[in-house]
């Protein structure tokens, strides 16, 4: 069967940096060459990210469904298939799905020195309700 879905699903993502049902496939690992990751990542309706930061960005690339990309004191922004985000170095921020949308995007998530992420604090169900509007 053809699900139209392009990646497999992947491993569960650990709850102590994602809220609900988070699903990571690895594509592309940093090498000499690269210098960043890239993978996979799907969100059931509801699931999210913590709020965290990237001391050298990151790209996310969205290839189904529908979900917020927000920075922290910004409005969120809805996002959806075919849509690019570029995200800039240091800057507190979360993504995930909609309340009632899955979304997959790619993440593209330069290291500087060994570091891809720092994870912060759970976007919490208040944070996440004031923007499934
Ligand atoms: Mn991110």
């Amino acid at each position: 069967m053809d699900t139209g879905q392009i990646f497999l699903k992947g491993q569960p993502l650990p709850s102590e940096w994602f809220s609900g049902n988070a699903f990571l496939t690895p594509l592309v690992a940093r090498d000499k060459n690269n210098e960043f990751s890239a993978g996979s990542v799907s969100f059931e309706p509801k699931a999210r990210t913590n709020w965290h930061t990237h001391p050298k960005g990151q790209v996310l690339i969205v290839m189904e469904g529908n979900g917020f990309y927000q920075e922290k004191d910004k409005p969120a922004q809805r996002i959806k298939k075919g849509d690019v985000i570029i995200i800039p170095e240091n800057t507190e921020h979360w993504h995930g799905a909609t309340a009632v949308n899955k979304m997959v995007h790619i993440a593209i998530t330069n290291y500087k020195d060994d570091v891809q992420v720092t994870w912060l604090e759970p976007v919490t169900d208040e944070e996440y309700e004031s923007v499934n509007i």
